[in-house]
């Protein structure tokens, strides 16, 4: 059977002391291939080759970096179809979903292909008697990216292009559970032009994670998974001196109003709680209707259209939803089904009974698209994040009901509201704390040239990813401040140096 291995120093490897894991065909359920677990000695090896190769390419300049970036954008365009069949075939997700992630994290490279704009400094001129002053922007050194399984191009995409083009080297941690997109992206990194050493894979699992978070070579982390990952990932790599961004789970609201366009709702709700089988940090979760005769609306127009749903293999180019990622997770899934109804929510839709009985996929990881309805805010199926194809309805009565609810929440990484009221539209785009707001949008993912991030315990760190944050993010302030040796002595002063 295929090992699925690491990209170190420009050049492929399988040395990992022995350890692997399996990956799945969500689809059919078929063990199609084991992944390497670095070991330290492969996390030393990568950081090695990412330290060795800093110095150069820091020195590289920014123009140069955009061309290969730009070169870089060219090849994903050319394999963007290849890419996306590679992340189907282990995550699951319908081939045009994947597509679509693909064509999402190449927004980011077209974004960083702008690097000499991105990284222009700033210049006072005179502050002085004859002194100057600018202030630039230098890379960090070694930065690690660990990444999660649900968008395996994208999120990395979130990082590395903007982090290779400040200046910095990479090793991407990728998950486990779906590793081979990490590779093609490297050997087309390769293919472009950069440098051995630039950009390298690891694959692991937390023995490798955390060989990154305590690795001396290691300046910077960014992380993108769940939160009680996110919050340790943070924590420790801050406690070593690192830099660390760390993005985690989510539980995301849409607000439904009484003068909201229930179909246009109906629309726009189906696709972000069951695009992806609902394994998106941006899907919603949580349907918010505002009075019964809403609630009512609402739920009728669901049930109708979940009977209509068409799950199947990711690459039937009619199925809607495709398997979730793992039978662990098909598990998870359902066992919190199970609790929804232990809890009391009414069950009003029932995804465990579904069987796949095409030929050849009878094993794939399956599930039916889930609706509760009558949730209530303790119960776990509100307050923790399934990650699977189940959306609750809590109902609210009022608007402020609304706010009330989504602020007590633990997460805050998306938000949308469907209403015609420019006023409740503002007032809650305001007041509602979350770090990403749709107005009549349902999955606001902000686009590669602004910045993507949580609010709560949705990000722990001080920077959202990608836009004018990743650069921030992946570069660190220097100011200068000069004087040319001119006319006159002005001898010595013990005093703070002030303008007089
Ligand atoms: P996960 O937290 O299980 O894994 C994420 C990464 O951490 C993987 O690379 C994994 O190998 C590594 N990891 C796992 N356990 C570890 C441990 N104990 N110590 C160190 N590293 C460890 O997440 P997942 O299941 O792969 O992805 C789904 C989660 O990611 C969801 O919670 C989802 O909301 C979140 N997510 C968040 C965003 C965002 O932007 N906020 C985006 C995508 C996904």
């Amino acid at each position: 059977m295929k090992t699925i291995g690491h990209f170190i120093g420009g050049a492929s490897s399988t040395a990992s002391g022995g350890r692997t894991s399996p990956v799945y065909n969500p689809a059919t359920g078929e063990h199609t291939a084991n992944v390497a677990l670095a070991d330290q000695a492969t996390v030393d090896a990568a950081v090695a080759a990412a330290r060795a190769a800093f110095p150069g390419w820091a020195a590289t300049s920014p123009l140069r970096r955009s061309r290969l970036m730009n070169k870089l954008r060219e090849l994903l365009e050319a394999h963007a179809d290849e890419l996306a069949a590679l992340i189907s075939s282990e995550h699951g997700k319908v081939v045009s979903d994947a597509r679509g992630e693909v064509t999402r994290g190449l927004e980011v490279v077209e974004f960083a292909c702008g690097a000499p704009q991105l990284l222009k400094g700033e210049i006072t001129d005179n502050i002085g008697p004859g002194i100057d002053s600018h202030a630039l922007r230098q890379p960090l050194g070694v930065v690690a990216g660990v990444t999660p399984f649900n968008v395996p191009a994208m999120v990395p995409m979130w990082m590395f292009p903007v982090a290779l083009v400040c200046g910095n080297t990479f090793i991407l941690k990728p998950s486990e559970r779906d590793p081979s997109a990490s590779l093609l992206l490297a050997r087309l990194v390769s293919e472009a032009g950069f440098p051995p050493g630039v950009f390298n894979v690891v694959q692991g699992d937390k023995d490798a994670v955390d060989a990154l978070l305590h690795h001396p070579g290691v300046d910077a982390l960014s992380f993108v998974g769940s939160t009680p990952i996110a919050r340790h990932i943070y924590a420790t790599g801050a406690a070593q001196g690192k830099r660390v961004q760390a993005l985690g789970g989510a539980k995301n609201h849409m607000v439904v109003m009484p003068d909201a366009d229930l179909d246009v709702v109906t629309d726009a709700l189906m696709g972000a709680a069951f695009g992806s089988a609902g394994e998106r940090c941006m899907a919603i979760s949580v349907a918010v209707p505002v009075g019964a005769a809403t609630a009512e609306g609402l739920r009728q127009r669901l049930v109708a259209r979940l009977a209509a749903l068409k799950i199947g293999p990711g690459t039937d180019a009619a199925a809607e939803m495709g398997p979730l990622v793992t039978r662990a997770h098909l598990d998870r899934v359902r066992g919190y089904i199970d609790r929804g109804v232990a809890e009391g929510a009414e069950l009003v839709v029932d995804g465990r009974g579904f069987v796949m009985n095409r030929s050849g996929f009878e094993n794939g990881f399956y599930i039916g698209a889930t609706l509760f309805d009558h949730v209530q805010s303790q119960m776990a199926i509100y307050r923790e994040e399934i990650f699977g194809p189940v959306l609750c309805i809590a109902r609210v009565n009022d608007y402020a009901g609304a706010v009330d609810l989504i602020n007590r929440h633990e997460f805050g990484n998306g938000t949308s509201i469907f209403t015609q009221d420019g006023g409740i539209a503002r007032d809650f785009a305001h007041r509602i704390q979350i770090g990403m707001v749709g107005i009549n949008v349902p999955i606001p993912v902000p686009m590669a040239f602004h910045s993507f991030g949580g609010w709560k315990s949705s990000l722990f760190g001080d920077h959202h990813v990608h836009g004018p944050e990743g650069v921030r993010f992946y570069t660190r302030l220097k100011t200068i401040t000069s004087r040319w040796p001119g006319e006159g002595r002005e001898g010595t002063s013990f005093a703070m140096p002030t303008i007089k």
